[in-house]
């Protein structure tokens, strides 16, 4: 017989259904066993009763978490039975047939609660299980929901999902690359994105005018919060843009997306306030802030955009980095300050940033699309001639081409969803996250390789002392 979802079985009551998933808890009362069963769309409660021997015989020995499929008629509950607060609680199963699928090891957890009484190490070590209980499900149902609303929101909106390198050369997004050695080309190596910025503003050039990818991004920095050394951007690029166009297209998906998905959440202000950089930092002493007017509001969304940051700033050595994006332009009244490398701690950059409840979430901006500008960035940053050809070389012959003017975003994805399901960290919204200190308990990775993986690739290991 087919097997119908759990969630389902509300249309079949008074006829026979097969089902498959897991025993989630087992209550043995010696005459009869009621079982609660469990699959990906919800939960029923089954009774095997004693006219049916041979299933009885089965539900005495199984456990929870056994794989079983079960042969059932759907039953309306008596009145006085009826649980209106639980799933399927109008309805019961009586378990006319019981197939053992699987059977399971007692688990190292309980996976029916909500897991934040357990250790973290015990969760992530045994992730598959942990997956299982029901706050990690609809994390990850969210998860999906929200990626694709966000793709048929940019589809409608004539935007192209287009996947870019993961195998690539170092950007100068800030942080520290992870790199990959070459075997082909020994002691040579490729760097995993930290994002897909060149290749989105590249892209651009190549005409595709709307692009976007929800691409992973990884930096290898050392633990600080709530990180992980890869995480989830929804990255766009546009071209024939503002800045206010590309902030309103966001602010526009940003509300649908919590309409739709999360209308238990209230969004303080609409339209999304905007602060400059040095009204933040005066007022809240960040440039992330806080807006909302009750803090103990679970549900309470307080947007806003920053706006108005300076491009560059010194280092602790004295000397100009770039404060976001070193491929962003400057505001258009600004522009000859940055051509005649004047009033450069003044330049203010086309940066925009979006805050959520205290936590940046997105950030993104107007780009440099005259190789000349661009120059003059690298130049303030310090970069020589030879250096900027070596490195940015690609960037501005692709400039030199017809490049249109251009800009972008970057939403950090597992940050809005941690808000959004009220997690305290993103480690909840990412289906195989790492440690704080970037391993993987479950695969035990990172990991040493063979000596003949490492021969092959020309690398001889010296530990560095820490
Ligand atoms: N690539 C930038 C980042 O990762 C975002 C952007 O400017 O589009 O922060």
């Amino acid at each position: 017989m087919e097997r119908t979802y759990i969630k389902d079985l509300k249309n079949h009551i008074g006829k026979e259904v097969t089902i498959a998933g897991w025993v989630d808890i087992r209550r043995d009362q010696g005459k009869m066993v009621f079982l609660d069963l469990r699959d990906m769309s919800g939960k029923v409660q089954a009774v095997v009763l004693p006219n049916h021997t041979e299933a009885l015989a089965v539900a005495q020995i199984i456990r929870p978490e056994w794989v079983v499929e079960v042969n059932a008629q759907v039953n309306r509950r008596p009145e006085r039975n009826v649980k209106l607060d639980v799933s399927n609680g109008d309805i019961e199963l009586e378990v006319l047939n019981i197939v053992v699928l699987n059977e399971a090891q007692t688990p190292p957890m309980d996976v029916t609660s909500d897991g934040h009484e357990i250790g973290e190490e015990t969760r992530l070590k045994y992730r598959y299980l942990d997956l299982r209980r029901p706050r990690l499900q609809r994390n990850m149902r969210l998860r999906h929901e929200v990626a694709l609303h966000i793709r048929n929101f940019l589809s409608k909106h004539s935007f192209l999902e287009i996947e870019t390198p993961l195998l690539t050369k170092s950007t100068p997004e800030g942080s520290r690359d992870y790199i990959v050695p070459s075997r082909i080309e020994q002691g040579k190596f490729y760097a995993l994105p930290q994002s897909p910025q060149q290749y989105k503003q590249l892209l651009m050039v190549a005409g595709m005018e709307r692009y976007f990818q929800i691409a992973r991004c990884m930096r290898d920095e050392d633990t600080r919060g709530d990180r992980q050394p890869e995480f989830t951007q929804l990255d766009m690029e546009l071209s024939f843009t503002t800045q206010e166009d590309i902030m309103k297209l966001n602010e526009k998906l940003l509300i649908e997306l919590v309409q739709t998905l999360a209308p238990e959440k209230k969004i303080q202000t609409i339209p999304f306030p905007r602060i400059t950089y040095k009204e933040a930092m005066e007022k809240y002493g960040n440039d992330k802030p806080d807006m909302r007017e009750d803090k103990n509001d679970p549900n309470l969304l307080a947007f806003c955009w920053v706006v108005d940051f300076p491009f560059f700033e010194k280092n602790k050595a004295g000397e100009w980095t770039f404060t976001h994006n070193p491929f962003s332009a400057p505001m258009p009244e600004h522009y000859e300050w940055l051509m005649n490398k004047e009033k450069i701690g003044e330049i203010l950059a086309t940066q925009y940033d979006v805050a959520l409840n205290g936590y940046e979430i997105g950030g993104g901006s107007i780009r440099n699309h005259r190789p000349e500008a661009l120059i003059k960035v690298l130049e303030i940053l310090g970069h020589t001639e030879e250096n900027i050809r070596k490195n940015f070389g690609h960037m501005l012959d692709a400039f030199s081409y017809g490049a249109p003017p251009h800009g972008g975003i970057a939403w950090g994805l597992d940050r809005l969803l941690a808000i959004l399901t009220n997690e305290p960290n993103i480690r909840e919204v990412i289906a195989f996250p790492k440690t704080g200190e970037g391993r993987d308990l479950m695969m035990e990775a990172p990991s040493e390789v063979s000596a003949e993986q490492l021969q092959e690739l020309g690398i001889v290991v010296v530990k560095s002392k820490k």
